[in-house]
């Protein structure tokens, strides 16, 4: 046998034993060689096609055209789409119908000839199948989504009665009852919130599922919802002798786009787990920046508590619908597991995500990711020299928190749970000492002996107080309430770093600062305060500060100043909009040199704050040979004009 006729051979057993039908044509399509399997799919016997143009035979008219113009494209290029690719086509049988065909054609030269064979499977079934399954499905989402529907409006109806029911408890509580009724109802009004919450979570889920959640995009002010969320929890938390501390990064923006009201509720929701499955430590709220894409910001939200944890195995299943851990724990009796269910889905429709970090009996660290855009940032703070600082707490979670948040201005804080755990030498070097020790007489009496000894100027310690709490505090730096709220913790730090750092009020510094004049600092960032501030005194400035453009402009009316170096983005009031009115004022301010102070060195800006009356401008981070100049070029004997 020749090497051909065995390669003939191979192919005719290929052909008839392959289970797709096999036809070959030649190059002007017409068929070589039509397989049994072909024989069987479109009802014509091999010798009666033998020869004729495949198109007539296999392909529905319609695509006949198309099929010709691929075969010239083909002998033209030696491209075409159909070739060694799986593509689905409409195909005809002998008696006229029409079944969908799944078919690879392969090109191949024999003899210097060029050949094609097709592939040609009946795919009738799977698309029965699939269409089945496909309709199934849908059937299937439209019966779970009418379901969802239900529940949804169930539970939205069952609210109005309930509310009805708990207003009436209410009233009658406000009525005089004996003892035993009043217990009575009590008990009622209790059981009905604890419905009443029930309640809300069904609703909550099932709009969720039933795809009726609509998310808002308005402004968010975070670290407003961090300071509520930990306020209305610190109540409870103290009822259980829990600390709720709070952390704030410092590149977190002031302003966000997103829902505020859903945001809130995520977090409160663990805020609430946290406090529920916690007997000792506390509960810490932080919000860090992870990334800033261009006018957007990556944010991570976590809630850490020092409570019971959670099993490995326990993890995955948590995030699931009506799960919890220890089904027969009494202290879940509040709840029905849908918490979690409910806050993974909203995250989820934010965009985010939610993961959580925990082992049975090392409490659990709930941690969000959310993507936003930014409407208003943070201005890159100065670094501030590393200075020693002393946080005084027997709360750990208070003390690692009110470290991190002054180590992010670049303090180096020392935390300790008592001062008898400080060295007199540790005390002296503090710059600022913070002091979480009550309001026991005798517990300040120790603190102020410990510093009398150390020989620590109590103007440089602050005590952390509960509100309504107010003892001795004499010769004390100004006190801070609690529940901490970071940014007063910065402000407070920051405005006794600042008279730490202005220099001694000596006459002859008193004679420059009189030749120099008074500056008004309009700036609302606490570190970028006491920075620029330092640089103008130590320049021989006299320094007055305002936190916002409202601030600034009751300032410039009372004060006739120097110069007033203008911040452009503040809260209440921006940059812009206090030049303008401060340009508006009667007297000396209507012509007071007024100098930009901003990150953003682009022409645009530099022309805004020209056209809203400014004198000049100077770029952030502040270079104090820069600034100096510029405010000695104002106060120079030309009229105020702008440095172009
Ligand atoms: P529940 O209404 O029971 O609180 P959740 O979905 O909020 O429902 O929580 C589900 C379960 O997860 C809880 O029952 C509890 O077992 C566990 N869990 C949630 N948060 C914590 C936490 N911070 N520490 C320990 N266990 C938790």
């Amino acid at each position: 046998m020749s090497a051909t006729d065995a390669d003939n051979s191979i192919m005719a057993a290929i052909a008839a034993a392959s289970l797709d039908a096999l036809i070959t044509i030649d190059d002007a399509g017409c068929i070589l060689e039509f397989g049994p399997a072909a024989e069987q799919l479109f009802g014509y016997t091999r010798a009666e096609v033998m020869g004729r143009s495949v198109s007539e035979i296999v392909i529905p008219p319609h695509l006949r055209q198309a099929h010709e113009s691929g075969m010239e494209k083909f002998n033209r290029t030696g491209e075409g789409p159909v070739l060694n690719n799986r593509v689905e086509v409409p195909a005809i049988r002998r008696d006229g119908s029409e079944f969908p065909a799944e078919l690879t054609v392969v090109p191949l030269t024999v003899a210097g000839k060029q050949l094609f064979t097709a592939f040609v499977r009946d795919i009738s079934e799977r698309k029965r199948h699939e269409a089945e399954l496909e309709a199934a499905r849908a059937v299937a989402e439209r019966a779970s989504e009418a379901k969802s529907r239900f529940l949804a409006h169930m539970s939205h109806e069952l609210r109005s009665p309930l509310n009805a029911v708990l207003g009436a408890i209410n009233l009658m509580m406000d009525s005089p009852l004996a003892p035993e009724q009043q217990m009575f109802a009590q008990t009622a009004r209790s059981s009905g919130q604890a419905l009443l919450e029930l309640i809300n979570e069904v609703l909550d889920y099932s709009r969720i599922e039933s795809g009726e959640l609509t998310l808002r995009a308005e402004p968010v002010e975070l670290s407003a919802i961090v300071n509520g969320l930990v306020s209305s929890a610190a109540l409870g938390a103290a009822e259980k002798g829990l600390e709720v501390a709070q952390y704030i990064g410092p590149r977190v923006p002031h302003l966000v786009r997103g829902d505020p009201g859903r945001l809130r509720q995520v977090l409160a929701n663990l805020v609430d787990n946290a406090i529920k499955y916690t007997q000792s430590g506390g509960v810490t709220v932080s919000v860090e920046v992870l990334d800033e894409p261009a006018d957007r910001v990556r944010l991570s939200f976590a809630v850490a508590d020092t409570g019971i944890g959670i099993a490995d195995e326990d993890q995955q299943r948590l995030f699931g619908e009506f799960s919890q851990v220890d089904e027969s724990d009494s202290t879940a009796a509040t709840g029905v597991g849908l918490g979690l269910a409910i806050v993974q889905r909203l995250v989820a429709a934010m965009g985010g995500r939610i993961e959580l970090d925990s082992a049975s009996g090392r409490g659990s660290c709930f941690r969000i990711e959310l993507e936003l855009d930014v409407i208003r940032g943070r201005h890159a703070t100065e670094p501030l020299p590393a200075r020693p600082a002393v946080v005084i707490s027997g709360s750990a979670v208070l003390r690692e928190a009110a470290a991190r948040q002054l180590q992010s201005i670049g303090l180096t804080v020392t935390g300790a749970a008592s001062i008898g755990e400080l060295s007199a030498a540790r005390l002296a070097e503090a710059v600022l000492i913070f002091a979480d020790i009550g309001t026991d007489p005798e517990a300040i009496d120790a603190l102020r002996r410990g510093l009398t000894a150390a020989e620590v100027d109590p103007a440089r310690v602050h005590l952390l107080l509960a509100v309504g709490a107010v003892p001795d505090m004499a010769g004390f730096g100004a006190p801070l309430f609690k529940p901490l709220q970071p940014a007063a913790l910065l402000a407070v730090a920051c405005g006794t770093l600042r008279a730490q750092d202005a220099p001694p009020a000596a006459p002859a510094a008193a004679a420059l600062q009189q030749r120099r004049g008074r500056v008004l600092l309009v700036e609302d960032g606490p570190t970028n305060q006491l920075i620029a501030g330092a640089m103008l005194e130590r320049a021989g400035f006299e320094v007055d500060i305002a936190n916002n453009g409202h601030e600034a402009v009751e300032a410039a009316a009372a004060e006739d100043y120097a110069v007033i170096l203008m911040d452009l983005r503040m809260p209440i009031m921006d940059g812009l909009e206090a030049t303008r009115r401060i340009r508006q004022l009667p007297g000396a301010a209507a012509v007071v040199p007024i100098i930009a102070l901003t990150a953003n060195a682009l022409s645009d800006d530099r022309s805004r704050c020209m056209a809203a009356g400014m004198s000049d401008f100077a770029t952030k981070p502040i270079d104090r040979e820069e600034l100096v100049r510029k405010i000695e070029k104002q106060l120079g004997p030309s009229p105020a004009v702008a440095d172009s």
